[in-house]
């Protein structure tokens, strides 16, 4: 928020630019203002993407191992959005397609290895 707010109060862009939309000239944007986080939190949610509810890795809070599997359950594996650690910067729906497919083949091959 502050690097654009910064290049667009260059005065080479004065000519060209508008007023800022939102949060708008009267909100303070100097860093260590809160004006400007409290601005953000106001305006931010979550949308489409929730992610991690059934995170994997060893913090207390991760219910599956990197195999995927859930700890207390045996032969329970989970792979959907819900496995992601953290929610990282792009999209996920292909990364759970991914995800779900490798364990799909992974499973498929451990089967028949032990057939
Ligand atoms: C409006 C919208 C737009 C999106 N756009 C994009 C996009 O452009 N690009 C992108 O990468 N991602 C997008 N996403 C995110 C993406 O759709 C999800 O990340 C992805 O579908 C997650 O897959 P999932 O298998 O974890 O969950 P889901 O796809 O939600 O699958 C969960 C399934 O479980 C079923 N279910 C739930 N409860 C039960 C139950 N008790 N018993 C039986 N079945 C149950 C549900 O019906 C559903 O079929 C969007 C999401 C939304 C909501």
């Amino acid at each position: 928020m502050r690097l654009p707010q910064e290049i667009f109060a260059q005065t080479e862009l004065a000519d060209i630019l508008g007023d800022e939309v939102w949060p708008g000239s009267e909100v303070g944007t100097r860093v260590g203002s809160n004006t400007l986080d409290d601005a953000i939190c106001k305006q931010a949610r979550t949308i489409f993407h929730p992610a991690g509810t059934c995170r994997m890795g060893d913090s207390p809070s991760a219910l599956i191992d990197e195999k995927l599997r859930f700890n207390g359950i045996d032969g329970l594996k989970v792979t959907d959005c819900s496995i992601m650690p953290a929610l990282f910067s792009c999209n996920t729906n292909v990364s759970t397609l991914i995800s779900a497919g490798r364990a799909a083949i992974s499973s498929f091959r451990n089967k028949q290895a032990s057939a």
